[in-house]
């Protein structure tokens, strides 16, 4: 890459919906360049969840078989009373989930899914250290600068840089996100630690308490060495600076403390535990202006209650893959109508129930999230 170059496609972001667009759109036949802010990929020390609905996509990436591979395979997700053990919901998940909505359901360390996402790009072509700090559109192309000096030319540019988003902000004018109301409370276990306990700890389980306070808990690995939970707090509001703080076994015990006696054993195995606020947008009516696009929190960030955050940005990723594959690149404005109309409505809908906090709550019929296959689903 020259000064001189103007490059075909810019994504903005390695995040986890970045990293599936570079790929999805280079599977495509186009030479995508990736801007990154971080020094270097950071292995970010958290548990997610990976619905069919995209583990369809990562098969399309030839990413499948190596996540199933690492992810852990519940049976189940199961929605429990925190105080009293009564399971609320059992829905199936495991082999149900391959064949009745044609993949797998798996639960993996984030830092293990976001490693074989940047591996699969190539890697000349991934730029970090580069904060995007400022970008207008000129007449045949978009003009990009960032923190370290550098100037880059591209005919378009995808913004897929999460909840902060500077190139949401040049479309839409400057709007921070809300702060929710809530905030997440997570930590790493070690299994074998609690299995000294003598209890049983199922594979993937949300244990609830009054106000729809609760604790998703799940195993991150195939061989189910490493536990996770993340929790739901409601807090009046959020003072600090930073994007997240420590919390402590004290604070947990005195949130959850004297419930069902598997939670009491996750709180006493909690070594470290961090607490993050959960931030929030209204859905948008701007997806994209000439040649720029937004995927992702960069548009509609949710609360994580749904466990399909990431999930979204990726199916964004392949449908605005096929878009602009189909119109070309040229078609660009057509391409990216394209993408918002088929996009809109899911996206809205599932943001709208993850911030309700109702997903799975109750037996109810999750196929309609996790049969969709962004590959091949009608465009428009
Ligand atoms: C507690 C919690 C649990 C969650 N659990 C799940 C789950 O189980 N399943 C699920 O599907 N989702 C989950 N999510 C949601 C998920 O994490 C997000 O929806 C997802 O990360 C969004 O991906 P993204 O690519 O849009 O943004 P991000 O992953 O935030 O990536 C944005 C990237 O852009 C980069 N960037 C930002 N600004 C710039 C700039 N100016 N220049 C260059 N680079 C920049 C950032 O460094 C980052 O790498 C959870 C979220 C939280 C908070």
């Amino acid at each position: 890459m020259t000064v001189d170059d103007v490059l075909d496609i810019a994504v903005i972001g390695a995040g986890l919906g970045g990293a599936a667009a570079a790929a999805l759109l280079e599977d495509a036949g186009f030479t995508v360049h990736v801007f990154e802010q971080a020094p270097a990929f950071t292995r970010l020390g958290a548990g997610i969840h990976i619905g069919p609905n995209v583990m369809k996509i990562f098969r399309r990436i030839g990413l499948e078989d190596r996540l199933s591979g690492i992810g852990a395979h519940p049976d189940h997700w199961f929605s429990r009373d925190g105080k009293t053990g009564a399971y609320l919901s059992r829905i199936p998940l495991g082999e149900y989930a391959v064949r009745e909505y044609g993949a797998p359901y798996i639960t993996i360390h984030r830092g293990d899914l976001h490693a074989e996402q940047i591996r699969a790009l190539p890697q000349d072509r991934l730029h970090y250290d580069h904060r995007l700090t400022d970008i207008r559109e000129e007449e045949d192309h978009v003009v990009m600068q960032f923190a370290n000096g550098a100037t880059v030319r591209t005919r378009l540019v995808i913004g897929a840089d999460g909840v902060n988003s500077l190139i949401r902000e040049k479309l839409l004018g400057p709007e921070k996100p809300r702060y929710s109301g809530w905030i997440g409370h997570r930590a790493l276990l070690n299994m074998d630690k609690l299995r000294a306990s003598g209890l049983e700890f199922e594979l993937c389980v949300k244990w609830w308490w009054e106000q729809s306070r609760h604790i998703m808990a799940y195993a991150t690995k195939a061989n189910a060495t490493e536990y996770y939970y993340v929790t739901g707090v409601p807090v009046d509001s959020w003072e600090h600076e930073a994007g997240f703080v420590d919390s402590s076994r004290e604070e947990m015990d005195a949130i959850f403390g004297s419930s069902h006696p598997v939670v009491n054993a996750l709180i006493d195995a909690t070594e470290t535990v961090t607490k993050w606020p959960f931030w929030n947008r209204d859905p948008l009516n701007l997806w994209s202006q000439g040649r720029m696009v937004l995927l992702g929190d960069a548009c509609h960030p949710m609360r994580p209650h749904m466990a399909q955050g990431a999930c979204m940005a990726i199916e964004d990723a392949a449908v605005l893959a096929r878009c602009l594959s189909e119109m070309g690149r040229e078609s660009y404005r057509d391409a990216f109508k394209l993408y918002e109309t088929t996009r809109r409505d899911r996206a809205t809908r599932v943001q709208t129930i993850s911030n309700a906090n109702t997903w799975l709550k109750q037996p109810e019929d999750p196929a309609w999230v996790y049969a969709y296959d962004a590959t091949t689903a009608s465009l428009g």
